[in-house]
Order: C-alpha cells, then structure tokens, then sequence
C-alpha cells in the first residue's frame, strides 16, 4: 500500500479511467454506471493532490483513446527496426522495455501478444509469456483490456 489518498482506476467495462479516493471500497464508473470493486482492481498512479490526479486522469484517458485509433500510417517492419536499433545501445533491461513500450504505444495506440511476437523475431526478449508479464509489473504500464498494453508517460 502506498498511503496516498487518491489513485486512478480503468473501468473494465467501458475502458475510461476515472479518478478514485481510495478510502472508499467501491466506486461507480461515471461512464457506464458500472459498480467497481476498489479491492479487485489495480490502481494507477497513487498521490495525495486533487489538482495532479484529475491531470493524470486526463493525460490516461488521453493515451487509452489514442490506443482506439491506431495509426496505419508507417510501415510495420521499419517500425520494428527502429525498436531493434534503439534497444541495442547500453541501458537496463527496464530501460530497454520502456523504450519498447514506448515505441510500440506511439505507432500503434496498443501493444499486446501480436507485436512482442513480430519483435522478438528480430531481437531476443525471452519468452512472451515472461515477457508480457514484465510488461504487467511495470508502473508506466496500463492494461485497458486483457492482453493490450498502453504506455503513459506522466
Ligand atoms: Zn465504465
């Protein structure tokens, strides 16, 4: 537990982020009416400030519903040689999945099993399955839907 007072959570229903005070064990989706169980759900970006949640909840929105539209625009394999050539300078291997991540949320809105697989074609990751699990663990990282990835960068 963090102690902060505030944190954001995803519907599952409707995908929209919405603001929480954690000290309430429910919440209601302001989008679809859904009931939300705070204990079942994980909670995204954790802090005490009013003014810095209703922000991060709108730069959370704004990448979950750029993740709706992904842009078709580049070609696929130049993106993924771009990710190969910025992964292979010196970094953590944190460093190295956020650089992933980041790409990926850039060129395609989301990023799940389908894109890891074209990646790992051209560069080791390990396995996918440890690979999306690391991906899960990471706090930049949101799964709005099971299985697909957004990045937000606060
Ligand atoms: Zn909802």
């Amino acid at each position: 537990m963090s102690g902060k007072r505030y944190g954001i959570v995803v519907c599952p229903s409707c995908g929209f982020a919405r603001a929480v005070d954690l000290r309430n064990k429910t919440t209601g989706c302001s989008h679809c009416d859904k009931r939300l169980k705070l204990s079942k759900m994980r909670i995204y970006y954790h802090t005490d400030s009013m003014s810095e949640l209703s922000w991060a909840v709108g730069r959370m929105n704004a990448a979950l519903s750029n993740s709706k539209i992904p842009s078709k625009e580049k070609k696929e394999s130049d993106i993924y040689s771009r990710i190969v050539k910025e992964i292979k300078s010196d970094g953590t291997r944190h460093d190295r999945l956020l650089i992933v991540a980041s790409i990926l949320t850039h060129e395609f809105g989301s990023f799940g099993e389908k894109e890891l697989k074209m990646l790992s074609e051209r560069v080791d990751l390990g396995e996918i399955d440890e690979l999306m699990d690391e991906f899960r663990k990471l706090k930049e990282i949101y799964e709005p839907r099971e299985g697909k990835f957004v990045m937000v960068d606060f």
